[in-house]
């Protein structure tokens, strides 16, 4: 469904709208409109607009063919929208451009294409029978929309004064209420379900059982029960002053997620996603890992609850990760050693896909972190936003009073929604994700998707995702398996389009230094992939004021990463 939003009049108006996830934007040329901008109005928003994934409309209504033609030559527009006072004959000067021709009872002219125009009505029912794509538009309300998409079955809907707070202010949280309701499977225009046909029936069963099963209190009530006596919930929220002090500020919180059981917080979502799939009467579990952490976490619930488990690892991950192998078998796992493609983590979430479109009437995917096709974004930030909602109430426990910055690593993105969830609706608490900048800013250096990502699709989601020029996904690095992946969690693309959120790196060396302190400063140890996080604290610190209160998720314990650490000669113990 696409969505087109009219009237924009600002710069900043565009660039909050396309921010959102809006499809088009449509920029009204005519003196009749309250919402008419001028033409080096338009140019600007024309280049605010270009860093999203926005298509500038120009509306026209009256204008001779010769100022549509000056208006589009002057501004490049992507779209030309023709009502039908315009001239008619300007419709052949657009034979290389989609057009939206405004219809409403007049006959389509024969120069239309049904392979590029659409067809706008605003007051009659659309004839369905057309060969044309059309939008629908006028008095449509969050209210109806549904109930009019239902009706007239469009490729979008046209919307001006139902976002509007007044006439021309455009209300920015209707239209994200909007978004969410056309378009369910997105956060704003990250998301959706890009999968092979075969996929879209277990999907949807499986949206279906975390509204009905999962969001249920029957479920909640086992779930929470699990988290507190098998996980060990809720963890820890530890004062670090010695960290503190160490880099100059007064007011450093780890919540301690390496006190789970197993380890990580991937445990939290393991054991969700497999109490779900009991619930769903399955009785196989399957799951890809990369360094065999989520391995371990779902093998570690199947066990505890009686499933049947496969784990999926590219065979270079087998032969790099062997304690987390015998792990898993020990647990009573099988470990299938994908061997295709670079034979890594993105490989081992191909096969995992496509052992599921054959078995998914007795098997659940347990996919690890906060990506893939909706709903496993979704769900996956649910069975994690246990982190946040703890840390929150027990930073106001501990302060009485609230973080200023919240920073966490972000792989897939699984632990840093999870804190980051019950922040988001205050706007004054900063929230920062931390990527993996690797030993470089070169392609297959870093995994760094904001800095130098571009927007694709990777295993079933729109998001931010490395890849090379032509579109192959690029390799990627990091002394961390757990941040080594290539594409992001879409939520975090959203939060990253729209400013809630902004991500930074650190590099592999600053996170061995920041591993080394936190363990010397204050006897614990972080998993390599949470040292990125304290990394950027440690060099942000300086630019911070001293009693600034932050909060740093601690995703993870290190005693996992010390072995190889020591064998790669990357820390040196004194004897
Ligand atoms: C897997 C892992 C991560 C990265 O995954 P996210 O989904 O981004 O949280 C971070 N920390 C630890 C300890 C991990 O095991």
């Amino acid at each position: 469904m696409l969505i087109k939003i009219c009237g924009i009049t600002t710069p900043e108006m565009a660039r909050k709208v396309a921010a959102s996830g809006v499809d088009y934007i449509g920029l009204l040329f005519t003196k009749h409109s309250p919402r008419q901008i001028d033409l080096a109005t338009a140019k600007q928003i024309c280049e605010v607009v270009k860093d999203y994934d926005t298509q500038v409309v120009g509306v026209f209504f009256d204008e001779s063919q010769e100022q549509i033609q000056a208006i589009d030559a002057a501004l490049s527009l992507d779209v030309i929208q023709l009502h039908g006072d315009a001239p008619r004959a300007a419709i052949a000067n657009f034979t290389h451009k989609p057009i939206i021709y405004v219809a409403d009872g007049k006959a389509l002219p024969a120069e239309l294409n049904p392979a590029k125009d659409f067809i706008l009505y605003e007051k009659i029912t659309p004839d369905s029978t057309i060969p044309f794509r059309y939008f629908i538009a006028g008095g449509i309300d969050k209210d109806n929309v549904l109930a009019r998409i239902a009706e007239a079955n469009p490729a979008g809907v046209d919307l001006s004064s139902g976002v509007e707070i007044t006439r021309g202010v455009k209300d920015y949280g209707k239209i994200r209420e909007f978004l969410a309701l056309v378009k369910p499977t997105y956060y704003g225009a990250f998301g959706g379900m890009y999968v092979p046909e075969l996929l879209i029936e277990p999907l949807h069963d499986l949206t279906k059982a975390y509204h009905e099963i999962a969001l249920g209190n029957e479920f909640q009530a086992e779930f929470i029960n699990l988290l507190k006596n098998y996980v060990g919930r809720p963890t820890a929220l530890t004062e670090v002053k010695n960290f503190a002090k160490a880099i100059g500020l007064k007011h450093v919180y780890l919540k301690r997620e390496d006190l789970t059981h197993t380890g990580a917080h991937k445990i939290n979502n393991a054991l969700g996603q497999c109490l779900l799939a009991k619930k769903m009467g399955k009785t196989r579990i399957i799951a890809e890992t990369g360094a065999g952490q989520h391995g371990v976490a779902t093998a570690t619930a199947c066990a505890m609850l009686g499933l049947e488990c496969k784990v999926y690892m590219g065979d270079v991950d087998v032969k790099r990760q062997a304690p987390n192998v015998a792990k898993m078998r020990l647990l009573g796992a099988e470990v299938i050693s994908v061997t295709d493609g670079s034979a890594t983590l993105k490989d081992a979430v191909n096969e995992a896909l496509r052992d599921w479109a054959s078995s998914y009437e007795t098997t659940h995917y347990c996919l690890g972190t906060a990506l893939g096709p909706y709903p496993f974004p979704q769900i996956c930030a649910r069975f994690q936003s246990v982190i946040g909602n703890e840390a929150k109430a027990q930073f106001a426990e501990q302060t009485g009073s609230k973080p200023d910055l919240v920073i966490a690593c972000v792989g897939g993105g699984s632990n840093a929604i999870g804190v980051f969830q019950a922040f988001i609706p205050d706007e004054e608490i900063k929230l920062v994700g931390v990527e993996a900048g690797g030993y470089g800013t070169g392609v297959g250096e870093n995994a760094a998707r904001f800095q130098s990502g571009r927007l694709g699709v990777l295993h079933g989601n729109r998001t931010y995702v490395l890849q090379t020029q032509d579109g192959q996904i690029a390799d990627t690095h990091s002394v961390s398996a757990g941040l080594d992946y290539a594409a992001v969690g879409p939520q975090h693309s959203d939060l990253f389009a729209t400013g809630r959120a902004s991500y930074d790196v650190a590099s592999d060396q600053e996170a061995l230094h920041a591993f080394q302190l936190l363990t010397s400063s204050e006897g614990i140890i972080p998993a390599l992939e949470s040292s990125h996080a304290l990394a950027y604290l440690i060099r942000i610190a300086k630019d911070l004021p001293s009693d600034c209160k932050v909060l740093v998720n601690l995703s993870g314990r290190g005693d996992k990463d010390l072995p190889g650490l020591l064998e790669r000669g990357l820390i040196h113990v004194a004897h």
